[in-house]
């Protein structure tokens, strides 16, 4: 077990330990420094304030330590401070911080491009666009589909999340909080009905037939650019849709030129036990994004695709002054690099192992756990209403809110507040995973 673990030598011990009240005097006093100078927009799941981590351990600022099953949002997937991504990082830093790639590229850049074409689904020549974000991939992914298509319709899934930059808050679902009273919005964006089999109980072929339906006589092939669909969507609910669904879709864009992207910020980089999502749904997307668990925490996000496609837009037409930079790339390289050495794929296989199991237990001992859901370290339940599909926000917000008093950073999701969603660091132990399910189990009982 150990040897998945970072060969960096922390001082953090990998256990949970609460020793003052959460939050603790610390964090209280930031929170008040914070308050008055940090824009009330930005919100925190936690009343803590971090300090260090490592591995699947967060340290607040008053010696508190927490399991992390959030992992910063699916970012440090191979852990927090590992040493591979230390070494990288650091030594890249002294050899050379900025360049541009617009102006002097640098080989590490390359070198990602390589490592995405290498890994992403598909046998074709693959070419990649290095940026910073996962939003700035996703409105790259809609340029260069809209360049190679001439076309402008942008088709995205309900439950859908894609960012929170103008054409990317158009393109999620969700209102609240990520559009109201932020518009106007882009044009263009049209959201269509997917598949979300615990709650439409459709088969994949009839929730196919329904987007298509929906994406023929609303928009129209013909003004249609690109389809842009999370394989496993993410702040949606870790909504797997039901078989057969995504290969419909992209067979029906294939069919009338549009351009299918498997939005994969948040499902991609090993995250469910392969590099992708796609590969469990046998799909091919002509073009694929990538970014939170990419570098360790470093932010770099990427669009790949066909080469075809990617070298539609003219030349000069991509870029961005900080996107690709060294240091993220070098980090990246790591991460890739990493998981294949310690063969983490494997022990996204076994937190589902352990995971589902367990809060299928679970499930039999609480009925409003709906719903247990997910693939690899990606898995979620969705809590409602005894009896019923009615969703229970208030029992979500109880559980995330016992958890993190007792040590366990929980996160929330879905359009209707109610799903619990663990992606934890892909070397989290057996016995961390199981201390934190016993840490649910309390919180439900407390309810
Ligand atoms: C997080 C996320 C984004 C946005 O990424 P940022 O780096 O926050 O801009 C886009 N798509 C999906 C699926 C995500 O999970």
């Amino acid at each position: 077990m150990t040897d998945i673990l970072s060969t960096y030598v922390s001082p953090i011990t990998q256990e949970r330990r609460i020793t003052t009240a959460i939050p603790g005097p610390k964090s209280v006093a930031l929170q008040k420094r914070r308050e008055a100078v940090v824009a009330s927009g930005v919100a925190s799941a936690l009343p803590i304030f971090a300090e260090r981590a490592h591995g699947a351990i967060v340290v607040d600022v008053d010696g508190n330590q927490f399991i992390d099953l959030g992992a910063g949002i699916g970012v440090v997937t191979i852990g927090h401070t590992d040493a591979a991504v230390i070494e990288a990082a650091s030594k890249q830093l002294t050899e050379l911080t900025h360049a541009m790639f617009t102006i002097t590229p640098y080989e590490s850049y390359v070198r990602v491009a390589e490592l995405l074409a290498e890994h992403t689904p598909g046998d074709f020549a693959k070419k990649s666009v290095l940026l910073n974000s996962g939003a700035e991939a996703v409105e790259n992914a809609v340029k260069i589909a809209r360049s190679y298509t001439r076309r402008s319709g942008v088709a995205v899934l309900d439950h859908a999340y894609h960012g929170r930059t103008n054409l990317t808050m158009a393109m999620t679902f969700k209102a609240m909080p990520y559009k109201t009273g932020f518009g106007p919005l882009a044009p263009s964006v049209f959201h269509a009905p997917g598949s979300y089999p615990y709650r439409d109980g459709l088969s994949g072929a009839d929730a196919a037939a329904r987007t298509i339906t929906y994406l023929e006589k609303s928009i129209g092939a013909s003004d249609l650019a690109c389809v842009v669909a999370e394989p496993v969507q993410g702040e949606g609910g870790f909504i797997v849709p039901a078989d057969g669904y995504l290969v419909a879709l992209q067979e029906w864009c294939t069919a009338n030129g549009v351009v299918f992207i498997a939005d994969e910020v948040q499902s991609g980089m090993a995250r469910t036990g392969k590099y992708y999502a796609s590969e469990h749904f046998g799909l091919v997307p002509d073009m694929i994004i990538t970014a939170k668990g990419i570098a360790g925490g470093l932010p770099i996000s990427a669009v790949t695709g066909r080469a075809e496609i990617m070298d539609a837009p003219h030349k000069g037409g991509l870029g961005g002054t900080f996107a690709g930079n060294p240091v993220a790339a070098a980090a990246a390289i790591a991460v890739f690099d990493e998981v294949e050495r310690r063969n983490l794929l494997a022990e996204a296989s076994r937190i589902e192992s352990i995971l589902k199991p367990a809060l299928h237990a679970l499930a039999l001992k609480y009925p409003i756990i709906g719903d247990v859901r997910g693939i690899g370290a990606m898995i979620a339940i969705e809590l409602v209403q005894h009896g019923s599909l009615t969703p229970n926000p208030a029992a979500v917000a109880a559980v995330a809110a016992y958890a993190a008093q007792h040590g366990v950073i929980l996160l929330t999701a879905g359009t209707l507040g109610n799903v619990i969603r663990f992606l934890p660091s892909l070397v989290i132990s057996d016995e961390l995973l199981a201390d934190a399910i016993g840490v649910i189990d309390d919180a439900f009982a407390s309810l």
